[in-house]
């Protein structure tokens, strides 16, 4: 996506050689406009799906979420961030490493926002090693739900996530792919 791509080019900030900061726009001061427009591209990647709700974690991927929700006219609902395992029969828990945080957390999300009727789309604003979405994907299959796809606002192609999640058949739109991080700047796909 053109308009994406552009936009972390102007205003994306290489701080490492596996991270980029987009935070001006993407996932702490949010751009409104942009994220309306990449909801609505997701809208189009997937129209052939019955999709029936979006799924995210909190907080990075809440925005974008909430976009692509009203785009495709479904509910969004975002897996919460615990301290530590609770037993509440009511909620659907797993394990999540954190990239940029070095650490390992636990998601969850209440029994009464995922069911076996569901058709998912999952959206996060970065995949860098997939363990975000692969913990998402466990949620969805605990709740025998069904994976429409995964769509992603930015793509780093040099970690493995992608290709992690693309192996086992699940159809994965990134809406910028990075290739590589070259003199502090994006080489984008
Ligand atoms: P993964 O689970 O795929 O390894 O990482 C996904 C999560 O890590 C995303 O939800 C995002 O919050 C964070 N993340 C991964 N790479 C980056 C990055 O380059 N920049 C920022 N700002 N966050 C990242």
């Amino acid at each position: 996506m053109e308009l994406l791509k552009r936009r972390i080019e102007k205003d994306g900030r290489v701080i490492s050689s596996e991270v980029v900061k987009v935070d001006s726009f993407l996932n702490h001061q949010i751009d409104p406009q942009l994220l309306f427009e990449m909801g609505k591209e997701f809208h189009r990647l997937f129209a052939d799906k019955p999709i029936t709700k979006i799924l995210t974690i909190e907080a990075s991927g809440i925005a974008l979420g909430v976009m692509t929700g009203l785009s495709i006219g479904v509910p969004m609902v975002f897996a919460k961030k615990v301290a530590s395992r609770n037993l509440d029969k009511e909620t659907y828990l797993t394990k999540v490493h954190s990239f940029t945080k070095q650490i390992d957390y636990d998601i969850q999300l209440s029994k009464r926002y995922l069911n076996a009727d569901d058709h998912v789309l999952i959206v996060d604003d970065f995949l860098a090693n997939g363990q975000a979405c692969l913990g998402l994907i466990d949620i969805i299959e605990q709740a025998g739900a069904t994976l429409e796809g995964v769509g992603i606002a930015i793509e780093k192609e040099f970690q493995p996530g992608g290709k992690l999640i693309r192996d086992r058949g699940i159809k994965v739109e990134s809406l910028a792919i990075i290739e590589a991080f070259v003199d502090g700047k994006v080489k984008f796909k």
